[in-house]
């Protein structure tokens, strides 16, 4: 059975970037009838809060993105605590004392000589006294692991095939010296033991999975099959990361973009397939296919959410918005009728208060000077309320008769007067739903 997972550090909300990450995670899942976890890597006392992990779940949850299973890291330090003993016994674990600063200068000279930065593992030369000696004057190291300087292949489920040399990468810490387990390991451990079969996640982990094969294998577990995506930039191709904190999922509900309009559009982009609105989650599950997508990085430009938004919108029946208009207070009969009106000119649900507060309240009438006599004449002809379906024609063909006017010059200084806007919905359909016209008062 397919298995994945989608793996959030809850030390921020979740943003564009990490929704692909979730979204294609739960495609997979889905499409197979396999299982989708939740998996919190909370290793972080410092940066872990309660309030992200809740907020993460809230936004999973508006997207309809469910989760079969929900892990958090924190509760199993104790298998990755086993598993250092593994790695340990195995001679695949050692511990090092460098502080950040030695590692620095070393660095530095490695790259002053024009090769590639990677620690040069003098801990594992250290003897057991001068391990003691270290360790009393530092208190205890980090512990890393010994990569076999061999090759790391894989064929990836976005890119192809990878070949990466292990001897062109650090030994990767796993604890650090305080104590604390690092997510390589963690994320190890937890996706051999809870069976997971795909792992997606974005390509700025490429090197991670590398390192992360080797470790599997040296405790004896199953590699999953790999695949990495392309990373967002902004529409001009400009990194995203530092504005991804701007791009935060709540932050788009906020703002009124649609769930399956979001979904729709980070279902599709940056793979051979349109984008565009798609139906329903079953549709996207359908027809969604990794092997469709490029490794090129994917343009992402927050306002093509907009029009997305608004198409998903005309197309929902009333009952889908029912909430949205009882919070503006449009009373249950009139929903229906509101609704037809307003939802070919709305772009989100936000955009609906206006429209309501005209039909309550009226609009400040916009009379143009040329104007100004023949709406005083037009409204002269206007019924008193309540207006009914036939109101705008029949009051209409009553002032052309009597002015003389007819098509756009008739009509625009008429819409204009009682709505205060040169565009907007049909006038015959809006006419009854108007219980005060201010340029008639
Ligand atoms: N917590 C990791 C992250 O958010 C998970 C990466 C992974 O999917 O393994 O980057």
């Amino acid at each position: 059975m397919t298995v994945t997972r989608f793996a959030p550090s809850p030390t921020g909300y979740l943003h564009v970037g990490n929704l692909r990450t979730a979204l294609f995670n739960y495609l997979i899942a889905r499409k197979s009838g396999g299982q989708f976890i939740l998996r919190l890597d909370d290793t972080d006392p410092e940066r872990s809060t309660q309030e992200y992990a809740d907020g993460i779940q809230e936004d999973l949850e508006w997207l309809g993105l469910t989760w079969d299973r929900i892990e958090r890291q924190s509760e199993r330090l104790d298998r990755y605590a086993a598993a250092a003993d593994t790695l340990r016994e195995r001679g695949r674990f050692y511990e090092a004392f460098e502080t950040p600063t030695e590692l620095e200068l070393k660095r530095k000279k490695l790259l002053n000589m024009g090769k590639p930065p990677v620690y040069d593992r003098a801990a594992l030369d250290l003897s057991e006294a001068e391990k003691e000696k270290l360790r009393a004057e530092r208190g205890d190291g980090v512990w890393r692991f010994k990569l076999d300087q061999e090759r790391i292949e894989w064929t990836d489920g976005i890119l192809g095939d990878i070949s990466i040399d292990a001897a062109s990468v650090s030994d990767p810490v796993l604890i650090r010296a305080d104590g604390q387990v690092l997510y390589t390991i963690a994320s190890v451990v937890d996706d051999t033991e809870m069976g997971i079969t795909h792992v997606v996640r974005g390509s700025d982990h490429v090197t991670n999975t590398a390192t992360q094969i080797q470790i599997i294998e040296a405790l004896g577990g199953t590699v999953p099959s790999f695949a990495h995506h392309s990373l967002l930039t902004g529409p001009q191709g400009e990194a995203l990361s530092k504005r991804l904190g701007t791009l935060a999922l709540r932050d788009l509900r906020d703002r009124g973009v649609e769930p399956l309009a979001l979904l729709s559009h980070m279902a599709r982009l940056g793979s051979s397939d349109p984008i565009g609105l798609r139906g329903s989650m079953e549709e996207l599950i359908e027809g969604f296919d990794l092997t469709k997508f490029g490794s090129a990085p994917t343009k992402f430009d927050v306002e093509d959410l907009f029009p997305i938004t608004a198409h998903h919108l005309q197309g929902l029946p009333v009952a889908a918005v029912k909430d949205t208009l009882d919070g503006l207070g449009v009373p249950t009969d009139l929903q229906e009728p509101f609704w037809l009106v307003a939802r070919d000119n709305i772009t989100t649900r936000h955009d609906l208060a206006g429209w309501w507060t005209l039909c309550t309240e009226g609009a400040d009438p916009v009379i143009d000077d040329e104007d100004k006599d023949f709406v005083a004449e037009a409204l002269s002809l206007l019924p008193d309320g309540p207006f009914a379906a036939d109101t705008w024609r029949t009051w209409t063909s009553a002032v052309k008769e009597k002015t003389g006017r007819k098509g756009r010059g008739l009509f625009m200084p008429l819409r204009k007067a009682l709505t205060g806007m040169d565009h907007g919905p049909d006038m015959s359909s809006l006419m009854p739903l108007l219980q005060v016209v201010k340029a008639k008062a």
